[in-house]
């Protein structure tokens, strides 16, 4: 973990990481302790006060200087988050690290073109203007889909706009996180940036309750979201929450049903659909209905994953048991209406968590199935 200027490991329990390709451990990694959480939060705070007085330009150079090391280091962060996530490697080097990369130059960019709108006279012998000022410390709290990348999101912007953050990753898929922590621990000054590692319940819990933390960002579940903004509450912090989404596809009937099913197959099973964007309910119009059914299903069929080459595969395995059989269980109320048809797939694959790509017709805009997010390799019709 980082804190302060210090690489330490956790002195708490040990969290034990699956290989969601397998299920079998492969390692341990010790949680930060309550008085580690402390010595994060205080770090950052007393940080605060200098970074927050940086130029634009100091940031921004610290930025570029962090992308340009990801870049670096992409083959090793990605072997990383490959083995965590069980996801595709050459996946993980073709979108994840160049998307991390970028964000850290977009936000470097961004940090030197802040704007203060509205300057100008509004009262007699007085100027008004906003200025942009940073909030203060960030605790910033991340979920298992894509570990670096959600660290880059989290990092990024807040850093660029002069504050101080405490990053929690998820307590299944630290292990890029905490390669990120060495290479930062190089580049910015001390506590500007921490990272601890732990459960929600605990580790994330306290961080968001300390009331020297101003800020909270959180990407996960809506459960999580509703305990950030009630620990929000007490001391008013501000928030920014990320709970997921159902991102719908309307098919007209004239439209090119190649097509459609080409961006369903990519943008519904991407990450085995475990994405807050994944294109997973769709509404198609009569007149191409049946055929745009067929089409999907057997282009989902298609769908490569589980083989020894790794670069053939173009899905892993879901990230957990827990997550396999909240997937599982989803399709399985689905399945037991009378009115819906599993086309394809709707059962587990080879050993680890693999879920089959699945896409279930006749679903009615009332079912679970097109109301909640499943987080799986699921797309309805
Ligand atoms: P989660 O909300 O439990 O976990 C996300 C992060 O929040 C983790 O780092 C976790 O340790 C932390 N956390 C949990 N409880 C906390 C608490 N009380 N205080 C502070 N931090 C806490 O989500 P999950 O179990 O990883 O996933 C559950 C569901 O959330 C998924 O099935 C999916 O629907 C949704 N999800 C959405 C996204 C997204 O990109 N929007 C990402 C992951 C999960």
């Amino acid at each position: 973990m980082l804190i302060g200027s210090d690489i330490v490991q956790g002195a708490g329990a040990a969290e034990l990481l699956i290989d969601p390709k397998t299920a079998e451990r492969f390692a341990e990694i010790p949680s930060a302790t309550y008085e580690q959480v402390e010595a994060a939060i205080g770090a950052a705070r007393a940080a605060f006060p200098a970074w927050s007085r940086t130029s634009p330009a100091e940031r921004s150079l610290m930025l570029l200087k962090l992308a340009d090391a990801i870049e670096a280091e992409g083959a090793a962060l990605a072997g990383l988050e490959a083995r965590n996530c069980g996801k595709p490697l050459h996946l993980v080097l073709r979108d994840e690290i160049p998307a991390s990369v970028d964000c850290f130059r977009f936000f470097a960019g961004a940090a030197r073109t802040l704007s203060g709108p509205v300057a100008g006279e509004y009262l007699a012998g007085h100027t008004s203007m906003i200025r942009r000022d940073p909030v203060g410390v960030v605790a910033s709290i991340a979920p298992w889909n894509y570990p670096l990348m959600m660290a880059a999101w989290k990092l990024a912007p807040a850093l660029a706009g002069g504050n101080c953050v405490v990053l929690k990753p998820s307590e299944q898929t630290p292990l890029s996180t905490l390669k990120l922590a060495e290479i930062i621990a190089g580049i910015f000054p001390p506590g500007v940036v921490n990272i601890i590692v732990g459960e929600g319940q605990s580790v994330g819990q306290q961080l968001i309750d300390d009331p020297r933390v101003d800020m909270i960002s959180l990407t996960g579940d809506i459960v999580t979201g509703q305990k950030v903004l009630s620990a929000a509450s007490k001391s008013i912090k501000r928030t920014h929450l990320e709970l997921g989404g159902k991102a719908p596809v309307i098919v007209l009937g004239d439209a090119d049903i190649d097509s459609v099913v080409e961006g369903l197959r990519t943008f519904g099973f991407y990450n085995a659909g475990q994405d807050c964007t994944a294109a997973c309910r769709v509404y198609a119009a009569d007149a191409v209905y049946d055929k745009l059914v067929a089409a999907l299903s057997s282009a989902a069929a298609s769908i490569v994953y589980g083989s020894e080459a790794d670069d053939q595969n173009e899905m892993g395995p879901l990230i957990s048991a827990r997550q396999h059989s909240r997937v599982a269980s989803f399709v399985a109320r689905a399945a037991s209406l009378s009115h819906i048809e599993v086309v394809t797939g709707g059962a587990s694959a080879n050993k680890g968590f693999f879920f089959q790509p699945t896409v279930i017709a006749n679903a009615l805009h009332s079912d679970e199935i097109v109301q909640r997010e499943v987080f799986g390799p699921v797309i309805s019709v």
